[in-house]
Protein backbone atom coordinates (compact mmCIF):
# COMPACT_ATOMS: atom_id res chain seq x y z
CA UNK A 1 0.00 0.00 0.00
CA UNK A 2 1.46 3.62 -0.85
CA UNK A 3 2.44 5.88 1.53
CA UNK A 4 3.91 8.94 1.68
CA UNK A 5 5.91 11.45 4.55
CA UNK A 6 5.31 14.76 5.12
CA UNK A 7 8.38 16.45 7.51
CA UNK A 8 7.12 19.86 8.63
CA UNK A 9 9.86 22.12 10.17
CA UNK A 10 11.90 24.85 8.64
CA UNK A 11 14.89 23.95 10.13
CA UNK A 12 15.11 21.00 7.74
CA UNK A 13 15.04 23.17 5.00
CA UNK A 14 18.59 24.99 6.76
CA UNK A 15 21.91 23.52 6.25
CA UNK A 16 22.28 22.71 10.49
CA UNK A 17 19.53 20.37 10.65
CA UNK A 18 18.18 16.83 9.16
CA UNK A 19 14.95 15.08 8.93
CA UNK A 20 15.69 11.95 10.22
CA UNK A 21 12.10 10.96 11.58
CA UNK A 22 10.89 10.08 8.19
CA UNK A 23 13.88 7.29 8.23
CA UNK A 24 12.86 5.80 11.47
CA UNK A 25 8.92 6.34 9.79
CA UNK A 26 10.21 4.86 6.53
CA UNK A 27 11.25 1.45 8.40
CA UNK A 28 8.54 0.80 10.66
CA UNK A 29 6.10 1.59 7.61
CA UNK A 30 7.91 -1.06 5.42
CA UNK A 31 7.65 -3.60 7.89
CA UNK A 32 3.79 -3.19 8.58
CA UNK A 33 3.47 -3.76 4.66
CA UNK A 34 3.06 0.08 3.61
CA UNK A 35 5.38 1.21 0.41
CA UNK A 36 7.07 4.40 1.05
CA UNK A 37 6.82 5.94 -2.44
CA UNK A 38 7.22 9.97 -1.43
CA UNK A 39 9.08 12.14 1.43
CA UNK A 40 8.61 16.06 1.22
CA UNK A 41 10.06 18.41 3.71
CA UNK A 42 8.67 21.32 3.38
CA UNK A 43 9.16 24.78 5.68
CA UNK A 44 6.17 26.04 8.44
CA UNK A 45 4.11 27.76 5.64
CA UNK A 46 0.37 27.00 6.30
CA UNK A 47 -0.03 27.17 2.39
CA UNK A 48 2.99 25.16 1.16
CA UNK A 49 2.02 22.66 3.42
CA UNK A 50 -1.30 22.90 1.78
CA UNK A 51 -0.23 21.90 -1.21
CA UNK A 52 1.88 19.05 -0.69
CA UNK A 53 -1.19 17.84 1.57
CA UNK A 54 -3.33 18.38 -1.50
CA UNK A 55 -0.85 16.24 -3.70
CA UNK A 56 -0.53 13.38 -1.28
CA UNK A 57 -4.11 13.08 -1.05
CA UNK A 58 -4.09 12.41 -4.71
CA UNK A 59 -2.12 9.92 -4.94
CA UNK A 60 -1.03 7.96 -1.51
CA UNK A 61 -3.27 5.84 0.71
CA UNK A 62 -1.41 7.02 3.83
CA UNK A 63 -0.09 10.31 4.85
CA UNK A 64 1.85 10.71 7.93
CA UNK A 65 3.13 14.23 8.90
CA UNK A 66 6.52 14.91 11.09
CA UNK A 67 6.34 17.97 12.90
CA UNK A 68 4.33 21.53 13.48
CA UNK A 69 1.91 20.30 16.18
CA UNK A 70 4.33 22.77 18.19
CA UNK A 71 2.75 25.41 20.49
CA UNK A 72 4.24 28.19 18.63
CA UNK A 73 2.17 30.50 15.49
CA UNK A 74 4.95 28.83 13.00
CA UNK A 75 3.37 24.95 14.24
CA UNK A 76 0.98 24.87 11.10
CA UNK A 77 0.19 21.83 10.10
CA UNK A 78 -3.49 21.41 11.79
CA UNK A 79 -4.40 24.55 9.97
CA UNK A 80 -3.39 23.26 6.81
CA UNK A 81 -4.97 20.20 7.30
CA UNK A 82 -8.16 21.60 8.29
CA UNK A 83 -8.29 23.99 5.29
CA UNK A 84 -7.53 21.23 2.46
CA UNK A 85 -10.26 18.80 4.44
CA UNK A 86 -12.86 21.92 4.54
CA UNK A 87 -12.97 21.28 8.30
CA UNK A 88 -12.96 23.11 11.33
CA UNK A 89 -10.39 23.17 14.47
CA UNK A 90 -12.31 22.77 17.90
CA UNK A 91 -10.73 23.30 21.42
CA UNK A 92 -10.94 20.08 23.04
CA UNK A 93 -11.36 21.02 26.80
CA UNK A 94 -10.56 17.61 27.96
CA UNK A 95 -7.26 17.51 26.43
CA UNK A 96 -6.57 21.38 27.11
CA UNK A 97 -7.18 19.86 31.12
CA UNK A 98 -4.78 17.01 29.98
CA UNK A 99 -1.76 19.39 28.95
CA UNK A 100 -2.55 21.92 31.82
CA UNK A 101 -2.12 18.76 34.39
CA UNK A 102 1.68 17.98 32.50
CA UNK A 103 2.88 21.57 33.18
CA UNK A 104 1.43 21.56 36.51
CA UNK A 105 3.01 18.19 37.56
CA UNK A 106 6.61 19.74 36.42
CA UNK A 107 5.72 22.90 39.01
CA UNK A 108 4.79 25.51 35.73
CA UNK A 109 1.26 27.03 34.69
CA UNK A 110 0.27 26.57 31.36
CA UNK A 111 1.24 29.19 29.22
CA UNK A 112 -1.80 30.52 26.88
CA UNK A 113 0.03 29.73 23.73
CA UNK A 114 -0.10 26.18 24.76
CA UNK A 115 -3.94 25.70 24.07
CA UNK A 116 -3.52 25.51 20.21
CA UNK A 117 -1.90 21.91 21.34
CA UNK A 118 -5.64 21.42 22.67
CA UNK A 119 -7.12 22.15 18.75
CA UNK A 120 -8.56 19.14 17.13
CA UNK A 121 -9.71 18.40 13.65
CA UNK A 122 -13.52 17.73 13.94
CA UNK A 123 -13.64 13.71 13.24
CA UNK A 124 -10.10 12.77 14.11
CA UNK A 125 -9.04 10.69 16.75
CA UNK A 126 -6.96 11.78 19.61
CA UNK A 127 -3.32 10.15 19.79
CA UNK A 128 -2.20 10.28 23.36
CA UNK A 129 1.30 11.65 23.29
CA UNK A 130 2.75 10.50 26.48
CA UNK A 131 6.01 12.03 26.08
CA UNK A 132 5.13 15.22 25.37
CA UNK A 133 2.34 17.54 25.39
CA UNK A 134 1.07 18.08 22.12
CA UNK A 135 -1.21 14.76 20.97
CA UNK A 136 -1.59 13.82 17.84
CA UNK A 137 -4.51 13.50 15.77
CA UNK A 138 -5.86 10.45 13.02
CA UNK A 139 -8.37 10.68 10.50
CA UNK A 140 -9.72 9.13 7.47
CA UNK A 141 -10.59 11.15 4.19
CA UNK A 142 -11.96 9.60 1.31
CA UNK A 143 -10.12 6.43 1.67
CA UNK A 144 -6.67 7.95 2.72
CA UNK A 145 -5.39 7.87 6.33
CA UNK A 146 -4.06 10.45 7.74
CA UNK A 147 -1.56 11.25 10.60
CA UNK A 148 -0.70 14.23 12.07
CA UNK A 149 2.37 13.51 14.57
CA UNK A 150 4.87 15.77 16.82
CA UNK A 151 8.42 16.38 15.58
CA UNK A 152 10.53 15.72 18.55
CA UNK A 153 11.57 12.42 17.65
CA UNK A 154 11.13 10.63 21.00
CA UNK A 155 7.82 11.78 20.95
CA UNK A 156 6.54 10.67 17.43
CA UNK A 157 8.97 7.52 17.72
CA UNK A 158 6.65 6.97 20.89
CA UNK A 159 3.59 7.57 19.45
CA UNK A 160 3.79 5.60 16.50
CA UNK A 161 4.78 1.95 18.44
CA UNK A 162 1.67 2.80 20.97
CA UNK A 163 -0.85 4.83 18.77
CA UNK A 164 -0.37 4.41 15.19
CA UNK A 165 1.17 1.17 14.31
CA UNK A 166 -1.87 -0.87 15.86
CA UNK A 167 -4.32 0.98 13.32
CA UNK A 168 -1.93 0.39 10.23
CA UNK A 169 -1.66 -3.40 11.38
CA UNK A 170 -5.36 -3.96 10.52
CA UNK A 171 -4.47 -1.63 7.04
CA UNK A 172 -1.51 -3.10 5.96
CA UNK A 173 -3.05 -5.87 3.31
CA UNK A 174 -0.33 -8.33 4.51
CA UNK A 175 2.49 -7.01 2.44
CA UNK A 176 5.85 -6.98 4.26
CA UNK A 177 9.27 -6.06 3.23
CA UNK A 178 12.28 -8.39 4.20
CA UNK A 179 15.78 -7.22 4.93
CA UNK A 180 19.18 -8.23 5.01
CA UNK A 181 21.79 -5.90 5.78
CA UNK A 182 25.90 -6.90 4.73
CA UNK A 183 28.98 -4.94 6.63
CA UNK A 184 32.43 -5.26 4.97
CA UNK A 185 35.67 -4.50 5.56
CA UNK A 186 39.08 -4.72 3.43
CA UNK A 187 37.16 -4.41 0.14
CA UNK A 188 36.20 -1.53 -2.25
CA UNK A 189 32.69 -0.87 -3.56
CA UNK A 190 33.62 -1.80 -6.98
CA UNK A 191 35.72 -4.88 -5.75
CA UNK A 192 32.49 -6.24 -3.95
CA UNK A 193 30.20 -5.11 -6.45
CA UNK A 194 32.38 -7.06 -9.41
CA UNK A 195 32.48 -9.86 -7.09
CA UNK A 196 28.59 -10.21 -5.97
CA UNK A 197 26.87 -8.41 -9.06
CA UNK A 198 27.33 -11.67 -11.65
CA UNK A 199 25.35 -13.55 -8.17
CA UNK A 200 22.39 -10.80 -7.40
CA UNK A 201 21.89 -10.04 -11.00
CA UNK A 202 19.91 -13.20 -11.42
CA UNK A 203 17.56 -12.52 -8.43
CA UNK A 204 14.96 -9.84 -10.27
CA UNK A 205 12.77 -9.73 -7.22
CA UNK A 206 15.47 -8.99 -4.72
CA UNK A 207 16.64 -4.97 -4.78
CA UNK A 208 20.48 -4.84 -4.08
CA UNK A 209 22.14 -1.97 -3.45
CA UNK A 210 25.67 -1.75 -2.43
CA UNK A 211 26.31 1.92 -0.28
CA UNK A 212 30.20 3.14 0.16
CA UNK A 213 30.50 4.88 3.60
CA UNK A 214 33.52 6.92 4.89
CA UNK A 215 35.03 3.95 6.47
CA UNK A 216 33.18 0.29 5.59
CA UNK A 217 30.78 -1.03 2.43
CA UNK A 218 27.42 -2.10 3.03
CA UNK A 219 25.13 -3.98 0.78
CA UNK A 220 21.41 -3.98 1.40
CA UNK A 221 18.96 -6.85 -0.15
CA UNK A 222 15.53 -6.27 0.33
CA UNK A 223 12.49 -7.75 -1.00
CA UNK A 224 8.61 -7.43 -0.75
CA UNK A 225 6.62 -10.34 0.08
CA UNK A 226 3.00 -10.83 -0.97
CA UNK A 227 0.68 -12.79 1.95
CA UNK A 228 1.54 -16.20 2.78
CA UNK A 229 4.68 -15.73 0.34
CA UNK A 230 8.45 -16.80 2.20
CA UNK A 231 11.49 -14.81 1.18
CA UNK A 232 13.46 -18.14 -0.25
CA UNK A 233 14.94 -16.19 -3.04
CA UNK A 234 16.53 -13.36 -0.81
CA UNK A 235 18.01 -16.33 1.62
CA UNK A 236 19.35 -18.17 -1.23
CA UNK A 237 21.23 -15.27 -2.78
CA UNK A 238 22.15 -14.16 1.03
CA UNK A 239 23.90 -17.43 1.58
CA UNK A 240 25.71 -17.01 -2.11
CA UNK A 241 26.68 -13.31 -1.32
CA UNK A 242 28.17 -14.91 2.45
CA UNK A 243 30.04 -17.17 0.70
CA UNK A 244 31.03 -15.29 -1.88
CA UNK A 245 32.42 -12.15 0.30
CA UNK A 246 33.31 -14.83 3.25
CA UNK A 247 35.00 -13.06 6.24
CA UNK A 248 35.23 -9.55 4.82
CA UNK A 249 31.58 -9.63 5.98
CA UNK A 250 31.96 -8.26 9.46
CA UNK A 251 28.56 -7.94 10.37
CA UNK A 252 24.70 -8.71 8.92
CA UNK A 253 23.35 -7.44 12.07
CA UNK A 254 23.78 -3.97 11.23
CA UNK A 255 26.45 -3.06 14.14
CA UNK A 256 29.29 -1.17 14.52
CA UNK A 257 32.55 -2.57 14.06
CA UNK A 258 33.41 -1.98 17.40
CA UNK A 259 30.36 -3.87 18.79
CA UNK A 260 31.41 -7.23 16.91
CA UNK A 261 35.32 -6.67 18.12
CA UNK A 262 33.98 -5.88 21.63
CA UNK A 263 31.59 -9.35 21.43
CA UNK A 264 34.96 -11.23 20.76
CA UNK A 265 37.62 -9.90 22.85
CA UNK A 266 34.32 -11.19 25.95
CA UNK A 267 34.28 -14.43 24.53
CA UNK A 268 37.50 -14.85 24.59
CA UNK A 269 37.91 -13.30 28.13
CA UNK A 270 40.37 -10.99 27.06
CA UNK A 271 41.52 -7.24 27.57
CA UNK A 272 42.42 -4.99 24.90
CA UNK A 273 44.70 -1.40 25.58
CA UNK A 274 45.34 1.13 22.74
CA UNK A 275 48.09 3.49 21.72
CA UNK A 276 46.64 6.21 19.12
CA UNK A 277 48.93 8.92 17.81
CA UNK A 278 47.06 10.10 14.31
CA UNK A 279 43.53 8.58 15.86
CA UNK A 280 43.96 10.62 19.33
CA UNK A 281 41.31 8.55 21.38
CA UNK A 282 38.77 7.74 18.44
CA UNK A 283 39.86 3.88 19.04
CA UNK A 284 38.80 4.11 22.51
CA UNK A 285 35.75 6.32 21.96
CA UNK A 286 34.59 3.87 19.48
CA UNK A 287 35.00 1.14 21.64
CA UNK A 288 33.49 2.63 25.17
CA UNK A 289 30.38 3.71 22.88
CA UNK A 290 29.74 -0.06 23.44
CA UNK A 291 28.24 -0.64 26.98
CA UNK A 292 29.59 -3.57 29.36
CA UNK A 293 33.14 -2.54 27.23
CA UNK A 294 34.70 -1.88 30.71
CA UNK A 295 34.90 -5.71 30.88
CA UNK A 296 37.48 -5.92 27.99
CA UNK A 297 39.00 -2.58 27.63
CA UNK A 298 41.68 -1.11 29.98
CA UNK A 299 42.33 1.95 28.45
CA UNK A 300 44.32 3.94 25.68
CA UNK A 301 46.97 6.70 25.42
CA UNK A 302 46.85 9.73 23.32
CA UNK A 303 50.63 9.56 22.13
CA UNK A 304 50.57 12.02 19.68
CA UNK A 305 54.47 13.46 20.16
CA UNK A 306 57.36 11.55 20.22
CA UNK A 307 57.68 12.16 23.84
CA UNK A 308 54.40 10.98 24.61
CA UNK A 309 55.53 7.80 22.62
CA UNK A 310 58.82 6.72 24.52
CA UNK A 311 57.44 8.14 28.19
CA UNK A 312 54.08 6.59 28.04
CA UNK A 313 54.40 3.66 25.62
CA UNK A 314 57.78 2.21 26.08
CA UNK A 315 58.53 3.18 21.90
CA UNK A 316 62.74 3.36 21.91
CA UNK A 317 64.23 6.45 21.40
CA UNK A 318 66.49 4.39 18.65
CA UNK A 319 62.95 3.09 16.89
CA UNK A 320 61.98 6.49 16.58
CA UNK A 321 65.47 7.86 15.36
CA UNK A 322 66.17 4.90 12.48
CA UNK A 323 61.87 4.30 11.38
CA UNK A 324 60.30 7.49 11.94
CA UNK A 325 57.15 7.51 14.30
CA UNK A 326 55.02 6.56 11.37
CA UNK A 327 56.57 3.10 10.81
CA UNK A 328 55.69 -0.33 11.20
CA UNK A 329 58.41 -0.79 13.60
CA UNK A 330 57.14 2.16 15.68
CA UNK A 331 53.81 0.93 15.72
CA UNK A 332 54.32 -3.02 16.77
CA UNK A 333 56.63 -0.91 20.05
CA UNK A 334 53.58 1.18 20.93
CA UNK A 335 51.25 -1.68 20.69
CA UNK A 336 53.86 -4.19 22.87
CA UNK A 337 54.25 -0.70 24.85
CA UNK A 338 50.95 0.00 26.01
CA UNK A 339 50.04 -3.54 26.50
CA UNK A 340 52.46 -3.95 29.05
CA UNK A 341 52.38 -0.05 30.85
CA UNK A 342 48.44 -1.54 31.15
CA UNK A 343 48.74 -4.92 31.71
CA UNK A 344 47.25 -6.35 29.23
CA UNK A 345 46.56 -8.84 27.10
CA UNK A 346 46.59 -7.57 23.70
CA UNK A 347 48.02 -4.11 22.66
CA UNK A 348 46.35 -2.04 19.42
CA UNK A 349 48.27 1.16 17.98
CA UNK A 350 47.63 3.40 14.69
CA UNK A 351 50.22 5.72 13.82
CA UNK A 352 49.78 7.82 10.75
CA UNK A 353 49.91 10.95 8.63
CA UNK A 354 46.81 12.33 8.63
CA UNK A 355 47.47 15.66 6.88
CA UNK A 356 47.21 17.82 5.30
CA UNK A 357 51.35 18.70 5.66
CA UNK A 358 53.57 16.30 6.31
CA UNK A 359 53.72 13.75 3.76
CA UNK A 360 56.90 12.82 1.51
CA UNK A 361 57.35 10.45 -1.75
CA UNK A 362 58.24 7.72 1.30
CA UNK A 363 55.74 8.37 3.24
CA UNK A 364 52.35 9.79 1.46
CA UNK A 365 49.31 11.81 3.20
CA UNK A 366 47.23 9.15 4.75
CA UNK A 367 50.28 6.54 5.20
CA UNK A 368 48.56 4.75 8.39
CA UNK A 369 50.54 1.93 10.44
CA UNK A 370 48.14 -0.33 13.07
CA UNK A 371 50.43 -2.81 15.56
CA UNK A 372 49.34 -5.48 17.48
CA UNK A 373 50.73 -7.29 20.06
CA UNK A 374 49.99 -9.89 22.94
CA UNK A 375 51.78 -12.84 24.40
CA UNK A 376 52.74 -14.51 20.96
CA UNK A 377 53.01 -11.97 18.48
CA UNK A 378 53.87 -8.61 17.17
CA UNK A 379 52.28 -7.29 14.12
CA UNK A 380 51.77 -4.48 11.76
CA UNK A 381 49.67 -3.57 9.02
CA UNK A 382 50.07 -0.92 6.21
CA UNK A 383 47.37 1.08 4.52
CA UNK A 384 47.23 4.49 2.44
CA UNK A 385 43.83 5.99 3.40
CA UNK A 386 42.30 8.28 1.34
CA UNK A 387 40.25 11.37 2.09
CA UNK A 388 41.36 14.61 3.98
CA UNK A 389 42.05 14.80 7.23
CA UNK A 390 39.41 14.30 9.26
CA UNK A 391 38.16 11.17 6.81
CA UNK A 392 41.51 9.40 7.02
CA UNK A 393 41.33 10.03 10.84
CA UNK A 394 38.14 7.93 11.06
CA UNK A 395 39.19 5.67 8.03
CA UNK A 396 42.50 5.25 10.02
CA UNK A 397 40.38 4.94 13.26
CA UNK A 398 38.09 1.88 11.87
CA UNK A 399 40.88 -0.06 9.95
CA UNK A 400 42.59 -0.20 13.35
CA UNK A 401 39.03 -1.94 14.77
CA UNK A 402 39.03 -4.19 11.33
CA UNK A 403 42.95 -5.14 11.97
CA UNK A 404 42.22 -6.14 15.58
CA UNK A 405 38.44 -8.21 13.93
CA UNK A 406 41.51 -10.03 12.05
CA UNK A 407 44.09 -10.73 15.01
CA UNK A 408 41.29 -11.91 16.71
CA UNK A 409 40.16 -14.45 14.24
CA UNK A 410 41.54 -17.85 13.82
CA UNK A 411 44.51 -17.83 11.56
CA UNK A 412 42.38 -20.07 8.74
CA UNK A 413 39.97 -17.58 8.67
CA UNK A 414 41.63 -14.26 8.57
CA UNK A 415 42.10 -12.44 5.82
CA UNK A 416 43.19 -9.33 4.24
CA UNK A 417 41.29 -6.14 7.25
P1 LIG B 1 7.62 20.56 15.98
O1 LIG B 1 6.67 19.45 16.27
O2 LIG B 1 7.58 21.02 14.57
O3 LIG B 1 7.49 21.67 16.97
O4 LIG B 1 9.11 19.99 16.14
C1 LIG B 1 9.81 20.13 17.34
C2 LIG B 1 11.27 19.71 17.22
O5 LIG B 1 11.35 18.37 16.75
C3 LIG B 1 12.09 20.50 16.20
O6 LIG B 1 12.65 21.65 16.72
C4 LIG B 1 13.16 19.51 15.81
O7 LIG B 1 14.23 19.58 16.74
C5 LIG B 1 12.48 18.17 15.94
N1 LIG B 1 12.06 17.71 14.63
C6 LIG B 1 11.00 18.14 13.91
N2 LIG B 1 10.88 17.48 12.75
C7 LIG B 1 11.89 16.59 12.72
C8 LIG B 1 12.31 15.60 11.76
N3 LIG B 1 11.64 15.39 10.61
N4 LIG B 1 13.41 14.86 12.05
C9 LIG B 1 14.06 15.06 13.22
N5 LIG B 1 13.72 15.96 14.15
C10 LIG B 1 12.65 16.73 13.92
MG1 LIG C 1 8.37 22.80 13.83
Amino acid sequence: MKAEIIAVGSELLTPYFQDTNSLFLTEKLNEAGFEVRFKTIVGDREEDIAEVFRNALGRSRLVIFSGGLGPTEDDLTRAAVARVLGCHLVLDTSILEGIERKFASRGYSMPDINKRQAQVLVGAEVLENSRGTAPGLWLEEKGVFIALLPGPPREIKHMFQTEVLPRLQALGGGRRVVRKTFSIAGMTESEVDARVAPIYKTYDRVQTTILAGTSHISLHLSRWLDPGEEPSDLIELASRIQEALGSAIFTTENEPIEAVVGRMLRQAGSSLAVAESCTSGMVGAYLTRIPGSSSYFSGGVLCYSNKAKTDLCRVPEETLERHGAVSGETAEALARGVRQVLGSAIGLSVTGIAGPDGGSAEKPLGLVFVGLSDDNRDLHIRRILPGDRNAVRERAAFFALACLRRFLMPESAAGKP
